[in-house]
């Protein structure tokens, strides 16, 4: 099921439908790509075509980002609970080691993909991350060919929004995984360069609070949250 948002389509799916579903792409050999949904991209997204496309060709839109959540409260739909990029992926990691799925990690500055394979591979112990390249090689071909050499089922593509999304429509035609997902700056976290907001933030959906505390000239980007929020009650 999903929702729509000023043109923008969201699914409604938990963590645990969407792990369910993805699993099953790659047995039944599909081809799926999960997009993360948040107000700035929706909004982006109204001036700009071809990014609604985009974000519309993507099998799964998770709702990351509280804006989502409460536009569709506000508009009687049915999601509830945020679905986040970094935890979409935490999840993914967990049922690659339960169900013996392999993963690529592509993406970051050089090292950083390295250093979140080895925590990835501390916290979810079997997991098979079967190769990882950096965001910064200009070669297509090396980066098609690397992943394709491992075989891996699922890839992560963290060049930040909307790159990402853009190289794995033009890629994933040619390229071997099953799932793939676009995770921005999730390896810098995941490899611990990068701090997340403190979980209590993260439950009660405040942690663009945190990051304005932490990162005041962001300011300007967050106006979009109520800008977003007025426009798709009028919708
Ligand atoms: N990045 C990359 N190649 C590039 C540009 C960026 O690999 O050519 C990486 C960058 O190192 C960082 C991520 O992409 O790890 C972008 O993170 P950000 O938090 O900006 O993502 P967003 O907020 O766009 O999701």
């Amino acid at each position: 099921m999903k929702e729509k948002f000023l043109g923008i389509d969201v699914c409604t799916d938990t963590y645990d439908q969407l792990a369910a579903k993805l699993l099953e792409d790659i047995n039944h050999n599909r081809k799926s790509f999960i997009v993360a949904i948040n107000p700035e991209k929706i909004m982006k997204a109204q001036e700009d075509m071809e990014l609604r496309d985009l974000l519309n060709k993507a099998t799964y839109q998770i709702p990351d980002g509280i804006g989502v959540i409460l536009a569709s409260m506000m508009k009687g739909g049915k999601i509830r609970s945020r679905v986040t990029g970094i935890d979409m992926m935490m999840r993914l990691c967990k049922e690659a080691a339960l169900h013996g799925k392999k993963v690529f990690l592509y993406g970051a500055k050089p090292g950083v993909a390295d250093e979140a394979k080895k925590k990835l591979e501390e916290r979810f112990p079997g997991i098979q991350i079967v190769g990882t390249m950096h965001g910064y090689e200009k070669n297509e071909n090396v980066i098609v060919n690397a992943i394709n050499a491992s075989n891996p089922d699922i890839l992560f593509v963290a060049l930040g929004s909307p790159a990402q999304e853009y190289w794995i429509v033009k890629h994933m035609d040619s390229l071997a995984p099953k799932v793939y997902q676009g995770v921005g700056g999730s390896f810098d976290v995941v490899s611990g360069r990068l701090k997340r907001a403190p979980l209590l933030f993260q439950k009660l959906g405040m942690e663009w609070f945190y990051r304005l505390v932490k990162e005041p000239w962001r300011w300007k980007r967050q106006l979009v949250l109520p800008k977003f929020l007025i426009k798709a009650i009028r919708e």
